[in-house]
């Protein structure tokens, strides 16, 4: 049998490409919002509707995974849909959010994306691959735990800084699950940090975007599950950044998992980082 270090080694990068090649298939097929929108009529491990593109990229996803497990590998897949399947080894994680902003997806508003992370342990710091593709602006980040982060391949700067205007407020600050009654909850705190708030309606995306320092900070304004944000949390980590699950007993012992557990926030500085952290003290 594979042991687990080989597994974590296996080839992540080529087994996200194709699933990409797969994904961008099935999509073309269904082009319409009216064809995107159709739903199993179930809802998946993380409690969303389930829509049909949700399961056929799933299936894309897990076909790839197969295909590793007959090439002797073995691992757990965490998939937001189906849960967790067993592929004979509990100690490999393998996180999935076939498609990360589906409502994006369903709509065909730009920024929805497969997001995929594989950890050696069951917490967001033991994550050791991460790969996020937004196939609304056709951008591939990927991570390797103590390598680096990359956008297409060319490596991001660890050094990049955020952006504040005059008057000390961050320059754009993206959110997440952003329902007007949690906006509304979070007012006070956004109106203080912020010059700007962009909301894209997809956590891993989000996180990219502060890994690229195009957002100086995200924060998710409810609870996050695994499955959105274990990918794109090391993306940042390797580009320099900062993250924290505030509600969990460590900024990075939130479970991988598909149940949500805590908030996710993203910054570039330890002094922003604790800024956002401040605003999650909310009550269910
Ligand atoms: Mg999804």
């Amino acid at each position: 049998m594979t042991s687990t270090r080989s597994t974590t080694e296996a080839d992540w990068l080529g087994v996200c490409r194709r699933a990409v090649s797969g994904l961008a298939e099935m999509l073309a097929d269904a082009p319409s919002t009216k064809e995107r929108a159709v739903e199993t009529g179930t809802r998946g491990s993380g409690g969303d509707r389930t829509l049909v593109i949700d399961r056929s990229a799933e299936s894309v996803v897990l076909t790839e995974l197969d295909e590793l497990r007959d090439q002797g590998y073995r691992f757990t897949a965490i998939s937001e849909e189906r849960g967790e399947i067993d592929y004979g080894d509990p100690g490999v994680r393998v996180i999935i959010d076939p498609i990360d902003g589906s409502l994006n997806a369903k709509r065909g508003i730009p920024h929805y994306a497969l997001s995929i992370a594989v950890a050696d342990g069951e917490t967001m710091a033991d994550v050791a691959f991460a790969f996020v593709y937004d196939f609304g602006a056709s951008e591939e980040w990927s991570a390797r735990r103590a390598r680096g982060a990359w956008l297409n391949g060319a490596k991001l700067d660890p050094a990049a800084t955020e952006r504040r205007v005059r008057d000390g407020r961050l320059e754009v600050l993206g959110i997440e699950s952003a329902d007007p009654r949690w906006v509304s909850a979070s007012i006070e705190g956004l109106v203080a940090c912020t010059y700007r708030l962009r909301a894209l309606g997809t956590i891993a995306g989000s996180l990219c975007q502060v890994a690229a320092a195009r957002f100086d900070g995200m924060l998710s304004l409810r609870r996050s599950r695994g499955v959105d944000a274990a990918a794109g949390q090391l993306i940042v980590r390797e580009a320099g950044g900062l993250v924290s699950f505030p509600w969990c007993d460590g900024a990075l012992a939130a479970p991988l998992s598909a149940v949500p557990t805590s908030p996710v926030i993203a910054a570039r500085s330890p002094e922003t980082l604790a800024e956002l952290e401040t605003m999650c003290g909310w009550s269910e």
